[in-house]
């Protein structure tokens, strides 16, 4: 008898799950059970799926590090007993999610697809049914006893992407996500198409070791023309603050004022970690490709090359729980640790 794979489907809220309210009309997450009563397909699938719901399932935009824990925990006390997990999550917030989860879940060696929809999955015209059966689907695959992916994904209209090089781009089109900087690892059709070099290599001998407390000590500047000292002074200066993700122009530029380079420096001398990433939605920072990078990156600041927003402040909250010494820490961002940047 061929091996049925097992998979834990783990519900935290979102569009997917969400009715109507019939007071205010406004989508709130519901039940998670009458809304599996609604696939019966599910149990076409060839594995064993068995559900875990959070007790108050959130909408994403209430999705916070604590919240991410218990997504880490319940993979966790599941990860013998499971070949792969399917996170329902809403779209909103779930590039972040992804990243984070990726960072949080070292050595990996079983999928983590995140999935949901943008259309509840009762709607007629809903987009979760696709969603759902094919990341189950791609969680399920396994080549020669072991998974095929090892590592956190996200999967939405047909695409599987590495979830923390994906970013939420559209709010209406079922095409909601895209990965700037990295390929698509599969693509749903008649056929699944893998692209198996571009997976992260599984690593079945190391142990899984989860990272539950992140440091939320951070925040992301979006740098605009005519930003001012007083409202980057007044960030930079908040006392628990310990890093920042500045959102730079084009290859990671941004003004050569002296009070600006001036205000970066002392934070940066008085412990602060900053990150240059860059505000297109492609592409990589190159400090010192411009005259206007090159102040930044004599002065310590850290280069995201083509990370995106989202897994950049979850890098950052991750690495900044961990201790690690001022000098390996910019080794340590600038490298890739999840497959999040390219070089
Ligand atoms: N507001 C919803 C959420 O992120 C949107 C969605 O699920 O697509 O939870």
């Amino acid at each position: 008898m061929s091996y049925k794979a097992k998979i834990l489907l783990i519900y935290t809220g979102g569009t997917i799950g969400m009715r109507k309210d019939f007071d205010t009309g406004a989508l709130k997450a519901f039940n998670f059970s009458k809304l599996l009563q609604r696939i019966p397909e599910l149990k076409q699938l060839d594995c064993a799926i068995e559900t875990i719901s959070f007790n108050n399932p959130i909408d994403s935009s209430n999705m916070n590090p604590a919240a991410w824990a218990k997504i880490a925990t319940i993979i966790e006390e599941n990860y013998i007993s499971f070949d792969g997990f399917v996170v329902l999550h809403g779209s909103d917030t779930m590039s972040y999610s992804a990243s984070a989860l990726s960072f949080m879940l070292e050595n990996l060696a079983k999928p983590v697809i995140f999935t949901g929809s943008q259309l509840p999955i009762g709607d007629l015209r809903t987009d979760a049914k696709e969603n759902l059966i094919t990341a189950i689907q791609i969680a399920s695959l396994r080549k020669d006893n072991q998974p095929v992916i090892s590592e956190v994904c996200l999967y939405f209209e047909y695409k599987l992407y590495r979830g923390n090089r994906t970013t939420k781009i559209n709010a209406e089109h079922f095409k909601a996500f895209t990965s700037p900087n990295y390929p698509d690892l599969v693509e749903s059709g008649v056929h699944l198409k893998l692209y198996p070099e571009l997976f992260l290599k599984y690593i079945p001998d190391e142990k899984l070791q989860v990272h539950k407390d992140l440091n939320t000590n951070v925040a992301v500047i979006k740098m605009f023309p005519g930003i001012s000292e007083v409202v980057l002074a007044a960030i930079l200066n908040i006392p628990s603050l310990k890093g920042i993700v500045l959102e730079t122009y084009g290859s990671g530029n941004a003004p050569t004022e002296d009070w600006f380079l001036s205000l970066l420096k002392k934070a940066i001398t008085n412990g602060l970690y900053i990150i240059n990433v860059t505000q297109c939605s492609g592409g990589s920072v190159n400090m010192g490709q411009y005259e206007t990078s090159t102040g930044m990156k004599e002065i310590g600041v850290i280069s995201g090359k083509d990370i995106t927003t989202e897994a950049a402040i979850t890098k950052l909250m991750y690495l900044l729980s961990q201790n690690i010494a001022r000098n390996e820490f910019k080794i340590l961002f600038e490298t890739s640790l999840r497959g999040e940047i390219t070089y």
